[in-house]
């Protein structure tokens, strides 16, 4: 690698921010992460991260790449209460109604909460020589060269009332999550804003805490996805603190209940029985807290004309997924990986370009899974084609053959948690599989484990 390229900043000091400076810090003399919020050094949620009280599951290729970038990571985190699973031996999934069949994966994810995530990751980059965090400074737009062919810094303003200022950098890294602005601050220094594009997927979340006691369930965690037909779900993750974190999910018009009886029955009524059994026995620990979160965004930044040199977006700031796959993490951590292979190799006046167009590679599978499955609802706007409604008709199979069939369940998994392509779901066995499987759906209340 040439010498190091000077200072970068990375605005937002969250899951993103924290995966870009990780591996800028390899590259640049020095990184200084801009965010917002004071930062807890403690796992805690803050303003800043309001969906960071809703369950974050880690997915095996995020799990992956947490280690290759910060080794011991695992194990760290286990120490913290996390627990390791695989993640079809050790889950529950209810897909489309159909209990997919638990068996070792090999497929190994970290159930934690998102504060225990982020509190670990933030202390490991800070104790990175040339990394220093700015808490408390919200960053306010871009600054640009006298030719405006390249990104020259940012102006941030201390939250607590003091003076905007502006602070020179090489490189800026937009990592400021669902809702930021760059668009609009290219726009603001003559650049084009990227395309966007957008699925109003309507989700409800409702998420509440319940004490963790030994024994009290056989899993590590439990999804049961909405579908058109039954558009209410769950989800229960354990996290450390002997604590379950529990969602329920309501597509469109339905919005889970906040009263305990309502509760409770919105839970009997999923696909399985595994949430409201938990829920009906463990004591609660924290309110009910609700999330709406009606889109999913994706920026275009790949097809700008000419991408203005000096500036990325990262992680949400790129795309922002509907959470059902869980994918939103391990997107981010796979985007450091591409960011860390652009700053090996290839020119740094065209870092944006590559950077760009790899991150995009890598979002269509994930985007594509999650947009494929908001698609099947009737309402939701958006492309369809034969190829959407030959591929939900494929997974819909995929998931019945699950039932019974491990390396069904597996190559699903393997395909949501990034570790395969989606070729893998038309590997010869599964497809055999999946075209003599003619069982009955069984949907909707106790599904049987064949
Ligand atoms: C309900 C819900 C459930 C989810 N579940 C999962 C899951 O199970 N698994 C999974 O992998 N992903 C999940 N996700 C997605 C995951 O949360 C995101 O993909 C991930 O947090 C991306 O992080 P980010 O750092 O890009 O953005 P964010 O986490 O949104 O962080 C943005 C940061 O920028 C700061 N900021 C914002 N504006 C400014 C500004 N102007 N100046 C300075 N700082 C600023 C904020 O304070 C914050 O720290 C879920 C998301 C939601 C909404």
């Amino acid at each position: 690698m040439a010498g190091k390229r000077g200072h970068a900043i990375v605005l937002g000091g969250s899951l993103g921010g924290i995966l870009a400076a990780r591996v800028l810090s390899e590259s640049y003399d020095k990184v200084t992460v801009f965010d917002r919020d004071v930062l807890p050094t403690e796992a805690v949620n803050r303003k800043g991260i309001p969906h960071g009280a809703h369950p974050h599951g880690l997915l095996a290729r995020g799990r992956q790449v947490l280690e290759e970038l910060f080794p011991g990571f695992t194990a760290d985190l286990t120490a913290r209460g996390g627990t390791p699973v695989d993640l079809q031996r050790d889950f529950v999934w209810i897909n489309d109604g159909h209990r997919l069949l638990r068996a070792e994966s090999g497929l190994q994810g970290l159930a934690v909460s998102r504060p225990a995530l982020e509190s670990y990751l933030r202390g490991r980059i800070l104790s990175l020589p040339n990394i220093e965090i700015e808490a408390g400074h919200e960053a306010l737009g871009l600054l640009t060269s006298a030719d405006r062919a390249k990104v020259s810094g940012v102006r941030v303003r201390p939250v607590d009332g003091g003076e905007e200022r502006e602070a020179r950098a090489d490189l800026v890294v937009d990592a400021t999550g669902r809702g930021n602005r760059g668009p609009t601050w290219l726009a603001a220094i003559g650049h084009e804003k990227p395309a966007e594009d957008r699925i109003e997927s309507g989700m409800n979340y409702l998420t509440r805490e319940f004490r963790r006691a030994e024994g009290d369930a056989d899993f590590g965690g439990a999804v049961i996805s909405p579908w058109p037909d039954l558009r209410r779900g769950g989800v229960a993750v354990a996290t450390e603190g002997d604590r379950w974190t529990v969602t329920l999910i309501g597509v469109g018009d339905e919005v889970p209940p906040t009263d305990t009886e309502g509760y409770l029955a919105y839970a009997k009524s999923l696909a399985g029985e595994e949430i409201h059994d938990l829920l009906s026995k463990a004591e609660p620990l924290t309110p009910p807290l609700r999330m709406r979160l009606p889109v999913s965004v994706r920026r275009r930044y790949e097809r700008l004309v000419s991408p203005p040199e000096g500036f990325l977006a990262f992680g949400d700031a790129i795309c922002s997924f509907n959470p059902a796959y869980g994918q939103g993490m391990t997107v981010a951590a796979s985007e450091a990986i591409v960011l860390r292979d652009c700053l090996r190799t290839g020119r740094p006046q065209d870092l944006a370009r590559r950077f760009f167009a790899g991150a995009a590679k890598l979002i269509d599978v994930p985007w594509n899974i999650a947009v494929g499955a908001d698609l099947r609802y009737p309402e939701v706007d958006g492309p369809r084609n034969a190829t959407t409604g030959f591929l939900n008709g494929y997974v819909a199979r995929v998931h019945r053959a699950a039932l019974t069939y491990p390396p069904a369940g597996r190559a699903f998994l393997a395909v949501a948690n990034l570790t395969a392509p989606p070729t893998r779901l038309f590997s010869p066995g599964i497809l055999l599989r999946v075209l003599w499987s003619t069982r009955p759906s069984v949907r909707h209340g106790r599904t049987p484990v064949a």
